[in-house]
This record gives structure tokens, sequence and C-alpha cells, in this order.
């Protein structure tokens, strides 16, 4: 272990995406010495991908909207399984992170009058998604980077210089160092060198992203293997809501080697509507009795909406994405699909090119340059793709801290915040809340704990794990991985039975083996191989969390629909699942959700309320209503 490099910093954080960017810029202003690492390029996050907008109610394009509105629609979107506290937080703070964003010199598009503009976004009963153009994560990401190279300069706000706050680019943790409890500090290595590094730390905040990459047809990229999620169980942590996977329902179809690509939902926000091969808008026949209060059930008042919001009921294409999704899956099953299976998404007929193209530049360029489609001139192809988990970390909502003493998770990775389904929008702010928390407790945590010391012992132990496929006769990473996202795409994923569950769980099993003989060849510089036999095992544990639990939980909602189990289960709204593993093994759990307050309750209509819950549980709201 004498080649290793070695770091120390008080507050470490895994993943340079919006969530780690802000939890580092908070731990920094706490004056923390913080290590900021992540797998790709600086600047490359999903994050900087997010094209829709930040959602927060600053009612400044409809001055009806605030946080309680905010949090109704989020506990919609979520099917009323979230943490009620943490979106109650959301809710509240993010227009705060939004306008916080500014300072640090970001600039959203503007409404006439001069405020931050906001546009509409499924689930969302108001305007609310700030904006830039169709390229928000961009801004985001550049903002928050721009502020912590000037938390660098900046002795007198936060001391002394750079050191204080690192950025290690192109470097994968592949473990958690735990000593009774408590996380002590991180291993990896460097992508481009190979060289291990273990840092020290007393509080660590993981913001490493989703777990797409274990489906075939994902809008996520290539560093998405659920790392977070696994190097959180295996120090112990627990992970909630793993069934709960957002397939996004417009992902690019054509050709095959674009598919997955997300097709950002402002184009439905903007005007544009779904059709099948018929020519019909067809969604007009998916409004689920719960939605039917909210949602037009006839193209001329949904038309009506985009110009006359608060005298008619949105278009029925603007419902949440688990909705949408199961729609497009049910028509091209019908054989009304595509030529390439999916639907149309047409905005060319509805409306001008200028708009298309000042509103959505990057659709514009995408579907251009990737499928030769003018998408100002003729419908585009489109269909649903694996694209968000909402299942993560398990923790605390006020501090974003797990069950692990010193390791908090924000971004993501964490669970519970947005139920069994994530409303579009609500990541971005999801993240700045939450990231700003994580990196502020983490601050505090590591201001009371001593330095931990990494012994040679711990430190050789993970280097012989992470150099163990090269000794190994076993298979290639690439055929394993595509063994496991076949498994994931054909009995996991949007419409479920438990049959197919079960296979699902035995195929899994058998490839444990497997993945744990992965082989690499080659040198460790720049070992795409390598890399991705290390990430498969994540890959692994994080299909198991889910298959587990979806198997077990007999019921649909939001983003987990059982065939066999149609409609949703008052019971089931009172449970979480959680998975933690015992040695090997991953185990699952029951835990009640905790009940939402009085005072949220009444937010709601009793009537409202009864479509998801047992009278006893409405009741307190009666009590106040009288
Ligand atoms: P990410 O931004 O995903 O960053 C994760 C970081 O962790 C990266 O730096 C990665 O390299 C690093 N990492 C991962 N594993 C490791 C490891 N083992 N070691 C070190 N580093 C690691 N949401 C919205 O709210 N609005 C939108 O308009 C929107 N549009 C989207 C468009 C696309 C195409 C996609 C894919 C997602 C979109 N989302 C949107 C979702 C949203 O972008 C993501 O959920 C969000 O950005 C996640 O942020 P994060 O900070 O948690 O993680």
């Amino acid at each position: 272990t004498t080649d290793v490099e070695r770091l120390a910093c008080d507050v470490l954080v895994i993943g340079a995406g919006g969530a780690g960017l802000r939890a580092a810029v908070e731990a920094r202003l706490a004056g923390k010495s913080v290590i900021v690492i992540s797998k790709s390029l600086f600047g490359k996050a999903h994050t900087v991908m997010a094209e829709g907008g930040a959602a927060a109610a600053m009612g400044n394009v409809n001055a009806n909207d605030n946080w309680q509105v905010h949090f109704r629609d989020t506990m919609r979107g979520g099917k009323f399984l979230n943490n009620y506290r943490m979106a109650e937080i959301h809710a509240q703070e993010a227009p705060d992170r939004i306008w916080e964003l500014e300072t640090y010199g970001a600039l959203f598009d503007r409404t006439a009058d001069g405020r931050i503009s906001q546009r509409n976004f499924g689930g969302h009963e108001y305007p609310r998604l700030a904006h830039v153009g169709d390229r928000t994560g961009l801004e985001l990401i550049r903002t928050l980077q721009q502020k912590l190279v000037s938390l660098q300069q900046d002795d007198e706000a936060a001391g002394e210089g750079p050191d204080k706050l690192q950025v290690i680019d192109e470097t994968t943790i592949t473990e958690l160092f735990v000593e009774q409890g408590a996380v002590k500090g991180a291993f990896g290595y460097r992508r481009g060198t190979g060289r291990f590094m273990a840092v020290s730390a007393p509080a660590i905040v993981l913001a490493t992203g989703g777990i797409g990459r274990s489906f075939k047809v994902t809008s996520n990229s290539w560093e998405y293997t659920g790392d977070g999620h696994a190097l959180a169980l295996r120090a112990g942590a627990s992970l909630i809501n793993m069934e709960f996977i957002q397939f996004h329902p417009t992902g690019m179809v054509w050709p095959p080697s674009v598919r997955g690509i997300l097709v950002t939902e402002s184009v439905r926000g903007d005007g544009g509507v779904l059709k099948n091969s018929e020519g019909r808008r067809f969604m007009f026949d998916y409004i689920p009795e719960v939605f039917k209060a909210q949602y037009a059930d006839n193209p001329e008042e949904a038309d009506r909406w985009y110009t006359d919001p608060d005298h008619n009921r949105r278009p029925p294409e603007l419902l949440p994405r688990d909705e949408v999704a199961r729609a497009i899956n049910s028509e091209v099953k019908a054989g009304r699909g595509t030529e390439h299976g999916g639907v149309y998404l047409d905005i060319a007929s509805r409306r001008s090119a200028e708009y298309i193209i000042e509103r959505l530049p990057s659709m514009h360029h995408q579907f251009k340059e990737l499928a030769d489609v003018d998408i100002t001139a003729e419908p585009m192809e489109v269909g649903p793709t694996c694209h968000y988990i909402m299942g993560g970390v398990e923790v605390d909502a006020e501090t974003a801290a797990s069950s692990v003493t010193g390791l908090y998770a924000a971004g993501e990775v964490s669970g519970g915040m947005h139920g069994s389904n994530r409303l579009g929008g609500n990541s971005l702010s999801d993240l700045l809340v939450f990231g700003k928390r994580a990196g502020e407790f983490a601050a505090e945590h590591a201001a009371v704990t001593e330095q931990p010391v990494l012994s040679e012992d711990e430190i050789a132990a993970a280097q012989a794990d992470a150099l163990r496929p090269f000794g190994s006769g076993g298979e290639n990473p690439y055929e394993l991985q595509a063994a496991l996202q076949a498994v994931n795409g054909r009995l996991v994923g949007i419409i479920r039975k438990a049959e197919e569950l079960e296979e699902a769980l035995t195929e899994l099993e058998a490839l444990r083996p497997r993945i744990a003989n992965v082989a690499a060849t080659g040198g460790r510089a720049y070992n795409p191989g390598w890399h991705l036999a290390l990430d498969l095992r994540n890959m692994h544990l994080c299909s198991v969390a889910t298959a587990k639990a979806a198997l077990e939980r007999d019921e649909s909602r939001g983003g987990h629909t059982r065939e066999d189990a149609p409609g949703m289960d008052p019971a089931w709204r009172r449970v979480n699942l959680v998975a933690r593993l015992d040695g090997e093994e991953l185990v699952l759990s029951r835990q009640d959700v905790p009940a939402m307050t009085p005072e949220l309750l009444g937010l709601f209509d009793t009537s409202e309320l009864a479509k998801y819950m047992t009278p006893e549980e409405y009741r307190s709201t009666e009590a106040e209503d009288a």
C-alpha cells in the first residue's frame, strides 16, 4: 500500500453533481476543509444534462403559487408515500435556493417584468420551473463550479486558500471505511492512472446520483451504476423505496444508437401532444380517477389551458410521468405504436418554428443531429426510458444524515423525498435544498469529531478487493452487464408481476458468483473494462434490492406497477420497504411511513385524502374542518 495516495479532510463529498457541489459550498462556508471527488470529468454529471428546470414555488408567473401548493403537488405525485417532512422542507426552501443561485452568478430566463420566469411541467399545478431555455442543468453546474472556485480564492470568507477545498475528478470511490458504526474515510482509484487513493474524513456526503445503467434503455450516462446506494449498504446504512424507478415517458426510440436519450417534458409543457399511429391524441383515454378533477377530458379545454389556466383544467399529457409512461406502453402493446415501437410527440403542428427553436433549442439540435428529424416540421418518435430512482439512502429529513454516524446523502442517491414517483423539476430543487443541508450538517459533525486514522490493513483489504478482477479467470464485464440489463429490462421494467420478479431474483442469484468472479485484462491506466468490473457488483446489489422490494409490494403505486396487483392499496401506503445488508444477503423489512401533521393534512380536501388513506388516517382533518 506504499503507492496509495493519502489525503485527509473534514468533509469528503463523493459526487460532483448539483447535490455534491451544493454540499461542498456549504461545508466550506462553515469553515471546513472539503474534498469533492467525481467519477467523471468535473462538470459532467447528470445535473448538467437537466433540461426542463428546477421547481420552486416563487409565484412569479402565477401569484396563486406558494409552498403549500408545491407540497400538495409533490405528495400527489408521490402518491402520498413521500417522507412528508422532506417534501415540506423542499417546498418551503426551494425558492430561496434558486434566488441564492443568482447571487452566485446564475441567470434564469425572465418574465416580461424582469422576474425569474417559470414554466409548466407535469403534475405541477402552476408554472413553477425556473429555467434557462432547455439547458437549466448547465447553468446550475456552471454557477456552482464558479462558486467553488470563488471560495478557493476567498481566504477571508473561508480561510486558508485552495488546499481547503479540493476537487478531484475522474476518480471512483469503491469503498467506505467504517469503524464502530461511524464512517472514517473512503478508498478509490484515479481512472487515468489507476493509482489508488485513501481519504480519511470524519464526515462523508454521498451525492453519487442514480442507477440507470442497470437498464439498457436509459437516459442515464455511463457512470450511473448505483455506487452510492451500494457503498451506503455496505457501510451499514439502509435504503428505502428501491422498487420505485421512474421510467420517463419520452426517450428517443430511433435510431437504435440513441435509444433512451431524453426528450424533455418541456416539449409537452410548451404545447406538444402525444398521438398514436392512428393520429389519436390518446392521453384523454388514460386519466385516472384520482386526477379527474385537475385534468381536462377534451382537447378544446386542454388547449385553452395554455392561455387561460385559471378557468380550464390541464392537458392530460401533463399527468405525472408514471401515468404517461404506462399509457404509452399500453398504446404500443395494443398495436397502435409507431414503426419503431414508440408513439408520436408532436409540437410541429401546434407551435411556430420560431417558438420551438427559442424554447427548445437543445431538442431541436438533438433530433436534427441524432435522428435527422426537424421537430419544427415533423413529430418525434418517443417511448419510455429508465430515468430516475426514487429509492435511495434512508436519511433524516432535517439533516440528510443516514443511520451510519458521519454519513450523509443528498440528491438522487437519497430516498424518501419523492415517495413512489418524482415530479419533473423536483430533482434539481431537491438537490439544492438537501445538498445544502447535507453540507451544513456534515460540517457540524466534523467540527465535533476527531480526524480518523486509516489503518494499513483496511487500506490493503480495499486495494485487494479492487485488484481482484485482474487475476480472475472469470467472464468479460461487458457481457455480464448486458446479462444484468437483460434481466432488469425483461422482468423488472415498467410493468411487473410476481412470477417474473421471482424469475428475476433467480437469475440475479445466478449472476452473483459470475459477477464476483468477473475478469479484467490489461493494465490499470484508463481501463474501462476494469472500471466496469468494479461497478458491476454495485449494479447487481441495487438490482437485487429493486427486484426484492418489487416482489414484496403487491400493489401498484407510482413508479411500481404490478399487473397482477393493479391499483393502490391503502394499507401499503403506510409502508416503506427498507433494505439492509446482513453479511452478503440483502434483507427487507417494513417500516411505517410517518403520518402527516394535521396542518399538512388540512391542505387537502378530505375527499382527496379518502382516495389514498383509511378513514382513521384522515379523521384528524375532519376534526379541524369542523
Ligand atoms: P448527479 O448530477 O447524477 O451527479 C452524480 C455525481 O456522482 C457525478 O459527479 C458522478 O461522477 C459521481 N459519482 C458517481 N459514482 C461515483 C463514485 N463511485 N465515485 C466518485 N464519484 C461518483 N431533474 C429535474 O429536476 N429537472 C430536469 O429538467 C431534469 N432533466 C434531466 C435530464 C436528463 C437527461 C437526466 C438524465 C436527468 C434529468 N433530471 C432532471 C434528473 C436530475 O438531473 C438528476 O436526478 C440530478 O441531476 C441528480 O443530481 P445529483 O447531484 O444527485 O447527481
